[in-house]
């Protein structure tokens, strides 16, 4: 495959040290093999050349000043990767690991995650080095404001809509949109994940942790199976593993852990749902708070874990919800996963699983799938908030979420169907790479070299 070993090493020179977004391209490329085989358009029209390069790259001074007075510099980063489908989209992401390497390849992720929702948006991301950890709200919303300062000059409803990732939620959002606003003068549907008061949907809080349990429901239902009485590893602790766990509920499994940069808590008798977003999203303090006020449950520190491996996935369960950023779980603790009989894992979290841990689980035939397809939910639900925002209306959460379940179900068939056509079978990194690439890549074509 002298195309995959070309691209990878054309990167290597060209973006140098970006060791994530390498690891993003060389996994989709790796699926693309049987498509590139069978039809010679996609190397006639250099898509592949084309499509791991950024349409546009911005990187910004973010100047603040802290509460002490003092003034603080971050890195600000927009990727506008590709818009061939639509308007750029995707979140933004505010964390100390932060660099244009993680931002170039969450940007990348998204550019087929999006196209598998078969909503009209096209791929990018962006974010800053900034820590939100530790800082007061005025400081929070001093450094939105500063950020969105650079970043209202190349946005807009119709030309890139970023939401929230690691790090954003609502009250960044919302800071954001405010200074959108002031410096604009424009209300316009230029952010998603708003408040429900002014112009956010129903249901998008919940969307991407519900969205990975609806596609968990669709790969066992497909096998006659379902998540009743599935006891169920989540990681992460952050919006996206809040609304797994309530979402397992619903249907009758039961969620046993969750983790955050202090450690994991395993609670046998299931998490305890209203203590966990009491801390995460009311307190905004650590696990090891829950642990203490749950009781009987083990709290694991990070501290003891050994080099190289993340705890959290030596729990035996039927189910794994990696739901807490990349590279979260590798070989190892996919072997360990396995040896302890999981037989489902269903990504939350963008990349969450090294190239070995995907490896693990594809030869282990399990039920895999892979962020790009498995936690779409979120943004399909901002496009549909999108929606909302254009036609001035606002859906009930019983609307967006049947709409939800729905796009679920649709890009899973999308990328089962297309495993199947390629002859590999239940394997849906394949099938979802190449479905979303085709659909990227063909509208590319036609609208020729630009
Ligand atoms: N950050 C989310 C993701 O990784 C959501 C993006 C969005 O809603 O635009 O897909």
């Amino acid at each position: 495959m002298p195309y995959v070993a070309d691209t990878i090493a054309h990167l290597n020179r060209t973006s140098p040290a970006q060791h994530e977004f390498y690891q993003a391209c060389e996994e989709v490329l790796l699926s693309l093999r049987p498509l590139l085989d069978n039809d010679p358009k996609y190397r006639k029209y250099g898509i592949i050349d084309r499509i791991v390069e950024p349409e546009r790259q911005i990187m910004f001074r973010v100047a603040w000043v802290d509460d002490r007075g003092q003034v603080q510099v971050n890195k600000g980063y927009r990727v506008q990767f590709n818009s061939a489908l639509g308007p750029y989209k995707g979140g933004i992401r505010f964390h100390p690991s932060v660099n244009a390497g993680i931002i170039k390849f969450l940007g990348f992720e998204q550019i087929f995650k999006n196209a598998l929702t078969g909503l009209a948006i096209g791929g990018g991301k962006g974010g800053s080095n900034f820590d939100p950890k530790g800082k007061s709200e005025q400081e929070i919303m001093r450094f939105c404001q500063a950020f969105m300062n650079e970043l209202y000059r190349h946005v807009g409803a119709t030309v890139d809509v970023p939401a929230g990732d690691i790090g954003v939620g609502a009250r960044e959002i919302g800071y954001m949109y405010g200074q959108y606003k002031k410096l604009t003068g424009s209300y316009e549907g230029v952010l998603t994940g708003k408040g429900l008061k002014w112009g956010g949907s129903l249901g998008r809080k919940e969307a991407t942790g519900y969205g990975t349990v609806y596609f968990a429901d669709n790969m066992l239902r497909d096998i006659g199976e379902s998540l009743e009485g599935k006891q169920c590893a989540v990681s992460g602790a952050g919006n996206v593993a809040i609304y797994t766990v309530e979402k397992l509920y619903h249907f009758g499994a039961k969620p046993i852990t969750v983790s955050d940069s202090s450690g994991f808590v395993h609670d046998p008798a299931g998490i305890d749902l209203e203590l966990l977003k009491q801390v995460k999203e009311v307190e905004r303090t650590s696990l090891a708070e829950y642990a203490k006020r749950r009781g009987g449950v083990r709290f694991v520190p990070v501290s003891d874990y050994p080099a190289g491996r993340n705890l959290v996935w030596s729990v035996p369960c039927d189910a794994a919800f990696p739901s807490a950023t990349q590279n979260e779980l590798n070989g190892e603790d996919a072997k360990e996963l396995l040896k302890n009989g999981c037989t489902l894992v269903a990504e939350g979290a963008n990349m969450p699983s090294t190239q070995e841990a995907v490896e693990a689980f594809l030869a282990a035939n399990i039920l895999y799938g892979p962020g790009k397809a498995a936690n779409a939910g979120g943004v399909a639900t901002s496009q549909l908030e999108m929606a909302q925002n254009a036609s001035m209306q606002q859906w009930t959460f019983e609307e967006v979420d049947s709409k939800l379940q729905r796009i679920m179900a649709g890009i899973y068939q999308s990328a089962s169907e297309t495993a199947r056509e390629f002859g590999a079978e239940r394997n849906l990194v394949l099938g979802a790479n190449i479905a979303g690439f085709r659909k990227v890549a063909d509208a590319m074509i036609e609208q020729g070299v630009v």
